[in-house]
């Protein structure tokens, strides 16, 4: 069993969280930089974080903000959004905006973007205090719900409780959006509302039983657990750890403490949130079993139910993990909400144990589901990411698509410094290789991380100030050289460390100081997991794709409306029996793909086995390809299973 440190807090924006090591603790633990001390340079991260920001500031406060003042008796500025802003998630996109305002005031100290967050804020206070008794929800017959809730009338389905959808999930995301306006801003009004909003959930749920409680948490409640334990580490009252753990899904918890995997079926991106809230319990309250029930999660769902980008889910469920073939088959694969959160939980688990596995995961993710979920044209969303060979995606219009992946999508692409750097006590982690300047003020450090990766296999770290301090750096289990090529100044350094681990380097830093390490990579295939046998081809931790033709007579249109489910790309299939296979006698694509020039990354796929049908093809990195049909996943077989299955076939048709 671990020994881990407990007791970290939140001590407001400015502070990095505060670690104290448990009794005999001998577990290492991360610390975060605030997102303010990183800033993006140029990369497709940095691209991604402004097109956002342009994004967000185009939706309309006023009509993210009517819902609130209705529920609160005062006349709106404007309308309702459309689309699930008026089918009963009214409300759930202003907490998502506070979120997304607050990290992207930290991330670039925009201040067109404090005003906006401001403006909500003035808004939302006036409902609040119109409200009287702390709520601020947006949620239709607001009133009326939480009086039978508090009664105890619970009827609860998973997405239904009191025929009111899932309200829970939408206060969460104002809950979330008030506590980041404090974290990320400093903004104690929004602390001081986020308490309150805390304290009217306290008394509401105090007359429940736990056994109403849970009844009720058969709906998806996003992460009200989690949330509630923030409260708790932001006011040190443990009466909101209590409700936290009131919030905890026994129904979900218990098998995983158990370390007994029950997943198959369940809506993916209801569990994702309440697990992220066992592991903030856990950290706060020092609960071993329950942590280790949020490594077990994680881990399932890593190693047992994601496919090459990180992503997870058929239709919003997770799938039979010893079967696949609806992951190929069905238009409604990965949810970019599952992976948002995956990624939190990502992040908390590596903040406990700074082991590379995570930031594996964190990478692969990152690249190939997160910046592929935003339209570099419009800034549009991605809900499902298809990994049906020769679908599409669609994505959403500012003004008409109002989905959960839109709320968490625009939070997603303004924390790209959140996972760049960490600390362990003087020693600076470098794990993401994304150009950006960070600034540590308790050592003096300026640090500019600058390279065209994945374009160029090389990352620099270029000391932009005198410092004395242990740097490491992530040395990917996918950088394949017999040896790293390190050098400082130019000059080559020994390596003793292997791929999979950090390479230590010690020393007074001298401004000017340049430390260049290369970053091998190769292409490689990686099977689908849990059959059948169809393979995703990557370079390095990049998905390659390629680009496929529009269907006979189709002329596609990759932008979502405002109906309810207009966040589903259901046009047309390509028939899976006209999808190219890739014939040879073991699966090994990487010998058939070669690359092409020395700019952006691009590879030729051709001269595939023994199959005279397998075209030639072009494959980019995924994360580059828009508004296409694509393939990422290809169909292997062997000539005699091939052989085998088309006598089969030409027997079924006589
Ligand atoms: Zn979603």
């Amino acid at each position: 069993m671990k020994t881990r440190r407990h007791a970290k807090t939140i001590a407001g924006a400015a502070a990095l969280l505060i670690v104290a090591a448990a009794p005999g603790g001998a577990a290492a633990a991360a610390e975060y930089f605030p997102l303010r001390n990183v800033r993006l340079l140029d990369s497709p991260f940095r691209e991604a974080q402004d097109r956002d920001i342009d994004y967000m500031l185009a939706l309309d406060p006023d009509r993210l903000l009517a819902p609130y003042l209705k529920q609160a008796g005062l006349p709106p500025r404007a309308e309702n959004y459309p689309n699930w802003e008026s089918t009963g998630l009214d409300g759930h996109i202003a907490g998502h905006t506070l979120s997304a305002l607050s990290l992207a005031f930290a991330a670039t100290g925009r201040e067109d973007v404090q005003d906006r967050l401001n403006y909500m804020l003035d808004q939302l206070e006036r409902a609040q205090k119109a409200n009287g008794n702390g709520y601020l929800g947006g949620v239709p017959d607001s009133a009326k719900l939480w009086k039978q809730i508090a009664a105890g009338d619970i009827r609860a389905e998973p997405f239904s409780l009191d025929d009111a959808w899932v309200p829970w999930y939408n206060l969460h995301k104002m809950f979330a959006g008030l506590r980041d306006a404090w974290l990320y801003t400093n903004s104690t009004r929004a602390r001081d509302m986020l308490v309150a909003f805390a304290d009217w959930a306290d008394r509401l749920t105090s007359g429940l039983s736990d056994d109403q409680m849970q009844t009720m948490l058969r709906t998806e409640q996003g992460g009200m657990n989690e949330v509630l334990a923030d409260v708790y580490a932001i006011t040190g009252d443990p009466r909101y750890l209590a409700l936290a753990r009131r919030f905890s899904d026994r129904k979900l918890l218990d098998p995983l403490l158990a370390g007994v995997d029950e997943l198959d079926g369940l809506h993916a991106n209801t569990q994702i949130p309440k697990v992220i809230g066992f592991e903030r319990i856990a950290e706060l309250g020092g609960d071993d079993d329950w942590h280790r029930a949020a490594e077990f999660f994680w881990e399932d769902v890593v190693d047992e139910r994601s496919v090459a980008i990180g992503g997870n889910s058929v239709e919003e469920h997770f799938n039979d993990k010893h079967d696949f073939s609806t992951m190929i088959t069905d238009v409604q694969g990965p949810e970019t909400c599952n992976t948002y959160n995956m990624l939190k939980l990502t992040r908390r688990l590596y903040g406990d144990d700074p082991e590379l596995r995570y930031v594996r995961f964190y990478e692969r993710a990152l690249y190939n589901h997160i910046l592929s979920s935003q339209d570099p044209a419009t800034g549009g969303l991605v809900y499902f990411t298809p990994m049906r060979p020769e679908h599409y995606r669609v994505y959403s219009q500012v003004d008409q698509s109002m989905w959960c992946c839109v709320g968490s999508g625009i939070e997603n692409h303004v924390k790209y410094g959140a996972f760049i750097y960490a600390r362990d006590g003087d020693a600076l982690l470098v794990n993401l290789f994304i150009p950006s300047r960070l600034t540590w003020p308790e050592q003096g450090l300026v640090l500019r991380q600058e390279n065209g990766f994945p374009d160029t296999s090389e990352t620099s770290l270029v000391f932009e100030s005198d410092a004395r301090l242990r740097l490491r750096l992530r040395y990917p289990a996918w950088a394949v050289a017999e040896r790293p090529v390190l050098t400082i100044n130019g000059k080559q350094q020994a390596v003793a460390a292997a791929p999979g681990n950090y390479i230590e380097l010690e020393r007074d830093w001298k401004k000017g100081d340049t430390v260049r390490l290369e970053l091998p990579m190769r292409v490689h295939a990686e099977s689908l997991p849990g059959g059948p046998d169809y393979y995703a081809i990557l370079y390095g931790p990049i998905v390659l794709a390629a680009r496929n033709a529009p269907l006979d007579g189709e002329a596609p249109d990759f932008y979502a409306d405002d109906s309810r489910m207009g966040h589903v790309p259901d046009g047309p299939m390509c028939p899976l029996e006209k999808v190219p296979v890739f014939v040879a006698a073991s699966p090994d694509f990487a010998r058939h793909v070669r690359r092409v020039g020395a700019g952006e990354l691009r590879f030729r796929f051709s001269d595939a086995g023994n199959s005279k049908a397998f075209p030639a093809t072009d494959l980019i990195p995924f994360f580059r390809l828009h508004r296409s049909r694509y393939t990422i996943y290809w169909p292997f077989s062997t000539p005699e299973k091939l052989q085998l299955t088309k006598s089969t076939a030409d027997e079924d048709t006589q």
